[in-house]
């Protein structure tokens, strides 16, 4: 099949730039999207908002900023030479050579010259006679493409609570996720932190040791692991590369793309030491291993729940000298994972510094932002730097700030008013040739997002080979797919918490579980029967 060519069609309104796909976002998803539609020969461009490639590594640049998926199985695992190249230093890998990374496969692989930073798409236009896409740009520059692929991230859209007075702070104030390229001074300054979540719980133990004094406000304890992070030594290094192949086939395997497996037995059906001696063993490894390698009810079982939990709680409590302070950052409201589990170091032992205070947001919740600091409901604190680590609108956020209209110009916000509405989480009814190269699987997310990729490029295949126009679901099958992840849903602790899992964290927003509740080989399953039928529940004009 002819490719249609890159061109620009001159308009009364200015130039359009005219291509087969346009894909928006350079993090691991975007690009690896832009390789792969490269590689099927179309002519495609990528926009992003930011001013360098990396995405989520190139807008969080915190102290402390790195993953908590082992580095070797967070890197691509698609290109063998690759893999051979490129040397992790740490297991866990902070974000400046995340940020490395993902530069080293921009150039590698020649995908530069189809890249446009500093663009931020505002709008993408259906238009039904000519099945393109029109997007169009902060600057006003335009764009056309008969497909548009959203990778635009699951944590992009930073939110920061509208506290009154925010604007009159007169020191300085920074969101973690738009931290300056330029090193922050803390030393000797009295810091603030808002915010307990997984950003936080890296960046506070580094903060606490470089500032004058720190206070951190906290509105939900969350039941934070040890990360045990280290270098990568060369033998290591050595080894993973011997064994690429064994490392991503189980990372295909395990419910959620990690080498971690859970255990296959229900908590309460072993005694009682024998519970402890596998949560014992689990708490002095690496990573997430206490959360994905624990008994397989973990995550349904209140009551399996409720037995790690306390586990947790007992190690927070022997960590913190404090006894009131560690009540305080021992959860009790909500399931252990029903929240993104955080992964620390040093956190706990940084509330037991003299410059260290814990202020309970349940107990004295912040009133107002002060030009000298923060006034909660019971005195006014003063600082010279406010840290915003308040997080994301998770999952959908990025999406709906860009006006999408699909056919007849419904837009995306209203069709989503009341939660998100796709077919396997990939396309949406009425949005033709739209793809959402977001993962909702629960996993590892590259593992995830190569999945998505592969599966979005396999389908513009099909449409082109077939010489279809487009291609979106029929409204029964997203329906149906709806009604199936919320059943999925029901039965699952993930969803129990006050989280972004569930849109919590921002007000107004609807509460609908964001995720797909079954384990990533299910869903990479059902992702692949629907295209061996065909696009079965897809509509191909
Ligand atoms: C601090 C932090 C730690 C994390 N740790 C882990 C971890 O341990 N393991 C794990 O699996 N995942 C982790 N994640 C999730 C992480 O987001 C994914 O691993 C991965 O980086 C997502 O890649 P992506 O390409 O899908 O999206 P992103 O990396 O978020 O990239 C999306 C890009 O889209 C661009 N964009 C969005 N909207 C627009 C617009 N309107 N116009 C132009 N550009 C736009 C953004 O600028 C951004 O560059 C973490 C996330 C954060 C924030």
């Amino acid at each position: 099949m002819a490719n249609v060519q890159q061109s620009t069609t001159a308009t009364a309104q200015g130039p359009i730039e005219q291509f087969d796909a346009i894909v928006i976002g350079a993090g691991v998803s975007g690009l690896y999207q832009l390789y792969r539609l490269r590689e099927l020969g179309l002519s495609v461009r990528l926009f992003d908002d930011a001013g360098g490639v990396g995405g989520t590594w190139y807008w969080n640049r915190y102290p402390g900023c790195r993953f908590d998926s082992e580095s070797e199985t967070y890197g691509y695992s698609w290109s063998k030479e690759l893999l051979q190249e490129w040397d992790w230093k740490e297991h866990f890998s902070g974000q400046p050579e995340n940020e490395r990374y993902l530069n080293y496969v921009a150039d590698k692989f020649h995908l530069r010259p189809h890249i446009q930073l500093k663009s931020r798409v505002t709008s993408a236009v259906f238009d039904e006679k000519t099945n393109r896409w029109e997007i169009q740009l902060e600057s006003g520059q335009r764009a056309r493409a008969q497909f548009l692929v959203m990778a635009v991230g699951i944590l992009t859209a930073r939110y920061t609570p509208p506290f009154e007075g925010i604007e009159s702070f007169k020191g300085e104030s920074y969101h973690t996720s738009r931290w300056p390229k330029e090193k922050v001074d803390f030393a000797g300054k009295r810091v603030a932190c808002i915010g307990t979540g997984a950003t936080a719980v890296q960046l506070i133990p580094l903060v606490a040791k470089e500032a004058g004094h720190l206070t951190v406000f906290q509105r939900t304890a969350n039941y934070c692991a040890p990360l045990r992070n280290g270098q990568v030594s060369p033998e290591t290094q050595a080894q993973w590369k011997a064994s690429y192949s064994e490392i991503h086939k189980k990372c295909r395997e395990t419910a959620t793309g990690f080498t971690h497996d859970f255990d296959p037995r229900k908590a309460m059906s072993v005694s009682k030491e024998e519970r402890l001696a596998l949560y014992e063993k689990l708490w002095v490894q690496p990573g997430f291993s206490k959360w994905l390698a624990n008994y397989r009810d973990i995550m349904t079982s209140r009551e399996a729940n409720e037995d790690f939990a306390e586990f947790v709680r007992n190690k927070i409590r022997a960590r913190v000298k404090d006894p009131v302070v560690a009540e305080k950052l021992a959860p009790k409201d909500h399931p252990f994972g029903a929240k993104r589990i955080p992964l620390e170091t040093d956190y706990y032992e940084a509330y037991n510094r003299d410059n260290v205070v814990l202020v309970d947001l349940k107990e004295t919740p912040i009133e107002r932002i002060t030009p000298k600091g923060i006034k909660t409901s019971d005195r006014e604190y003063e600082f010279d730097v406010i840290i915003y680590a308040t997080g994301f609108d998770a999952f959908t956020g990025a999406l709906t700030q860009i006006d999408i209209r699909g056919e007849g110009g419904q837009t995306l916000k209203d069709k989503w008013a009341e939660g998100p509405k796709t077919c396997l989480g990939l396309q949406i009814a009425s949005f033709p040739n739209l793809f959402l190269a977001i993962s909702t699987a629960f996993g590892n997310y590259p593992v995830c997002a190569e999945m998505i990729v592969e599966w979005i490029t396999d389908c513009i295949r099909y449409v082109r080979e077939k010489e279809y126009a487009r291609i979106a679901p029929t409204l029964q099958a997203e329906e149906a797919w709806v009604q199936h992840a919320a059943e999925l849903a029901e039965g699952s602790l993930f969803a129990a918490g006050n989280s972004w899992f569930v849109g919590a964290n921002i007000p107004g927003k609807k509460r609908v579980f964001l995720l797909y509740a079954n384990t990533v080989p299910a869903y990479r399953k059902r992702c692949a029967e629907v295209a061996a039928k065909g696009y079965e529940g897809f509509l191909l004009q």
